[in-house]
């Protein structure tokens, strides 16, 4: 690429008018990879009246054609994975393998599954049978800021941005900062496969510069945030004079339950699941519960997990972990660490500073604390890095308390071989999401939270709904006439 000081607006890469300049570093070895424009009031400006400019005709088309684009950008983006994943592993740290397999699938399996759910998806419908007359209409909603983060960079990107293309939305799309190159990469793409100019923006910038400002922006009709909590109280407050529709993607402190009679693994794959992508997944499972009867010995696997976790740079390949994403997260998980110490919890691997051999890079040592109880800063807090949390719990009762005591509710996990009991521990659970022993959601499952845990829900039909408004036409087929 070569326009990485620019913005894409109205199809075409555009200077930035009156921006600053920010280094994006690699931080595997802390060089800066390249330098991007945080744009400027005006640059939103320009972006937005772009996107409003398109969105009658684009609104307008035919759903099969908007499909058939959404298509050939599915081929496009298969057909330049490879770059795709040098980028997301370059900018944010994700080992190669795992940026090959896991980040740049996401955004494809995403794509796919908005194109298949749209193709199904009832964009007219009667109300029913009791007023024959009555329509039911769904509408795009407008013009969409669309705000992500960086630890899943295309995943979250595309969820956003196939069902609000599919809905017949325009975007103006703010990658993360920290993040942006991945997302250039997908405007080339967006522009290749050949969308009408105005269609799809991308403005970078930062949180408090271009964030806020299309957040509060007049002529934006809906903000699609997915990032911490933090962001999102500030963004609904931004955004509450113009009563935008917010949509919201925010953070978690997910629990997972290990009950006595769980399967023999699930321990094992609890703590590696937790340090995948280093641990910067808004859904890990953070907080592990541990039924009493069997903690002693969950105590030594966890510790041999741990110890058997492997951290290494982003461009070496392997099943290893990276570093963490930037300075200011590895200085926060360093001092969150600290703070679990200090305020008692049990070391039982791990600790602070880098793993043994790497000098330069955020690179976290695999951590993992036991005794964890709900007064303690690292049980309430999200980390976002390799750190565990164990807990153990004397029957069905406690468990369900403990893991509902947080104020997020993303997802949430049960490791058990009775099905009732796993039924009844899933009911209970105030999270978007339950995962029961280790068994993925299927495609197109909505993804979302309660509580502090966001209001949003994304992917299949309920990624569609979230763009799109609903409206009730009477008399539709002139039946009083
Ligand atoms: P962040 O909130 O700092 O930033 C996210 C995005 O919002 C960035 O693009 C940033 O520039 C922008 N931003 C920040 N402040 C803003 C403001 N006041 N107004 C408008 N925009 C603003 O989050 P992050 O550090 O990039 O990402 C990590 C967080 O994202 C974690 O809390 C994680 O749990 C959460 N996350 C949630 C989900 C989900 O689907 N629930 C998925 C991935 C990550």
């Amino acid at each position: 690429m070569k326009n990485l000081l620019q913005h894409y607006i109205n199809g075409k890469w555009v200077n930035s008018n009156g921006g600053n300049t920010m280094d994006v570093i690699n931080p595997s070895t802390e060089n800066k990879i390249a330098t991007i424009t945080l744009g400027s009031s005006k640059d939103v400006d320009v972006a937005v009246s772009a996107a409003r400019a398109a969105f009658k005709s684009w609104s307008e088309t035919n759903l099969n054609e908007r499909i058939s684009l959404l298509e050939k950008l599915l081929e496009i983006y298969k057909s330049r994975s490879d770059e795709m994943a040098k980028f997301i592993s370059d900018e944010m740290g994700a080992p190669i393998d795992l940026a090959k397999s896991a980040q740049v699938g996401a955004g494809a399996g995403h794509l796919k599954n908005t194109i298949r759910s749209a193709k199904k998806f009832s964009f007219e419908k009667p109300l029913g049978d009791h007023s024959p007359g009555d329509m039911i209409f769904y509408e795009p909603v407008g013009v969409c800021a669309l705000i992500t983060p960086w630890n899943w960079p295309m995943n979250q990107v595309m969820l956003k941005v196939a069902p609000a293309l599919a809905t017949g939305c325009t975007i103006i799309l703010k990658p993360s900062e920290i993040s942006p190159l991945s997302s250039m990469l997908l405007a080339e793409m967006i522009n290749d496969a050949g969308f009408a100019p105005g269609v799809f923006n991308l403005v970078n910038g930062d949180g408090a510069g271009v964030g806020t400002y299309l957040t509060k922006h007049t002529d934006v009709d809906m903000v699609s945030f997915t990032g911490s909590t933090r962001a999102g109280i500030a963004i609904n407050k931004s955004a509450a004079d113009t009563i935008k529709r917010v949509s919201l993607e925010l953070g978690g402190k997910g629990a997972n339950i290990i009950f006595a009679d769980a399967d023999e693994k699930a321990v094992a794959r609890g703590v590696r699941h937790c340090f995948n992508n280093s641990g910067q997944s808004c859904n890990a499972p953070t907080r592990m519960l541990v039924e009493n009867s069997i903690y002693q010995k969950t105590i030594e696997t966890v510790r041999k997990v741990a110890e058997q976790t492997e951290v290494g740079p982003s461009d070496k390949e392997g099943r290893h972990i990276g570093p963490v994403v930037s300075e200011n997260q590895f200085k926060k998980i360093q001092s969150l660490i600290k703070t679990g110490l200090e305020e008692g919890a049990k070391l039982i691997s791990g600790g602070e500073g880098r793993p043994d051999g790497l000098d330069k890079g955020y690179f976290v040592r695999p951590t993992i604390f036991s005794d964890v109880t709900p007064n303690m800063t690292i049980w309430k807090e999200e980390i976002f890095g390799p750190v565990l949390c164990i807990t153990p719990f004397s029957n069905e009762e406690e468990a369900v308390k403990l893991a509902n005591d947080t104020p997020y509710g993303l997802t949430n996990y049960v490791q058990t071989s009775d099905n009732e009991k796993a039924r009844r521990v899933a009911k209970q659970l105030r999270s978007g999401m339950v995962e029961m022993n280790s068994k993925f959601l299927g495609a197109g499952s909505p993804f979302g939270g309660m509580k502090q845990s966001g209001n949003g829900r994304e992917g299949g039909t309920w990624g569609l709904e979230e763009f799109l408004e609903v409206k009730a036409v009477s008399d539709w087929n002139q039946l009083s006439a």
